[in-house]
């Protein structure tokens, strides 16, 4: 192996570029050359493909998004466009690929590992929605966000004895409002893995109210469907004037956490070392602490659960 490249694919997620960097650097560190395919998949069948210097990651680390850019393909998807993506890379005599994206992203890589691609996928999604792996880069700047914001919103929740409904990110996954609502002490958190009671939620909400509290902060991940109509029904039982918010894509934005950043570090590394000892199809995850390679086939055909237990201990603080 003596020249890998690396893209960046699907939705974006804070901590890509320090992973994209990670590849550089140790890449060259052990004596590869790396090429950066621009717009993900779109790129590499395009053939928009250029060498990357050591000063190229220079001075991205802390940035947001991704200095590869991001795009979905649909021609990627079709047998074709994955040969030109094929020519493309032995045109340019490429040996390896680190793919850096979310679910999609990797079953597109799958696909170029089927047609003898040396292919090596790093999870970057704020979603924190793919299995095998305890955390994807971008999740945990995404939960600051979300709780950077509902704290603000507390504030206004409180002077005026409201109930705030806030809708967040995390398309079929609940992590990020599971999450955000246990560090926010929310008083109800609706994620699309435990189907939710909405006489459970107003009791809560009455309780509350009883014990003197008169504003309340309830989570909706954007899976159980819209933060709106989860107000209209506390509106219809309660008679409650309440507030949404929808933070939509401030999730995705913003300087990575440290967290992130070293996640992102550690695993782009593990990517080059996997690729330089022979693994050909395979993710990178952590667990346990541990960054590890799982083959894509193992790691794909598992579904993605958050933890439960912090569910659970998210209802008994919020009693
Ligand atoms: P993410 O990687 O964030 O989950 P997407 O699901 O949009 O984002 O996937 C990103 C890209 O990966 C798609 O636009 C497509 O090019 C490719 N992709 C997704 N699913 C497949 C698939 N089943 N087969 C081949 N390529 C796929």
């Amino acid at each position: 192996m003596k020249r890998i490249a690396v893209l960046t694919s699907g939705g974006d997620a804070p901590g890509m570029n320090a992973a994209i960097r990670a590849v550089v650097r140790s890449g060259y560190y052990h004596g590869l050359e790396v090429y950066g395919v621009y717009r993900g998949y779109t790129g590499l069948i395009q053939g928009d493909i250029e060498k990357m210097e050591l000063g190229t990651v220079g001075d991205i680390i802390h940035r947001g998004g991704t200095v590869l850019y991001s795009s979905r393909c649909e021609e990627f998807k079709t047998e074709e466009g994955r040969q030109k993506a094929v020519e493309q890379l032995k045109k340019h005599q490429i040996d390896g690929l680190v793919v850096i994206g979310g679910d999609g992203s990797f079953q597109g890589a799958k696909k170029l590992t089927a047609l003898g691609f040396p292919t090596i996928g790093v999870p970057g999604t704020i979603d924190n929605d793919i299995p095998a792996t305890d955390f994807t880069i971008g999740f945990d700047t995404a939960v600051n966000t979300v709780v950077e914001c509902i704290d603000k919103i507390r504030d206004t929740a409180t002077s005026h004895e409201r109930t705030y409904i806030v809708e967040v990110m995390g398309r079929d996954a609940g992590d990020i409002a599971l999450w955000a609502g246990l560090a926010d002490g929310a008083e109800s958190i609706l994620i699309p893995e435990a189907p939710y009671q909405i006489d459970e939620i107003v009791e809560r909400l009455q309780r509350s109210s009883e014990r003197g509290k008169k504003h309340s902060i309830i989570i909706v991940a954007e899976g159980v469907g819209s933060g709106m109509d989860v107000a209209d029904k506390i509106t219809d039982r309660l008679g409650w004037e309440t507030r949404v918010t929808v933070l939509g894509h401030v999730q995705r934005g913003g300087s990575p956490t440290a967290f992130d950043r070293v996640l992102a570090s550690r695993m782009g590394a593990k990517a080059v070392e996997l690729l330089l000892s022979g693994q050909r199809d395979m993710m990178v995850a952590i667990r346990n602490n541990d960054v590890i390679g799982i083959d894509f086939d193992e790691a794909l055909s598992q579904k993605h659960q958050p933890r439960m237990e912090l569910y659970d201990l998210a209802k008994i603080l919020s009693i």
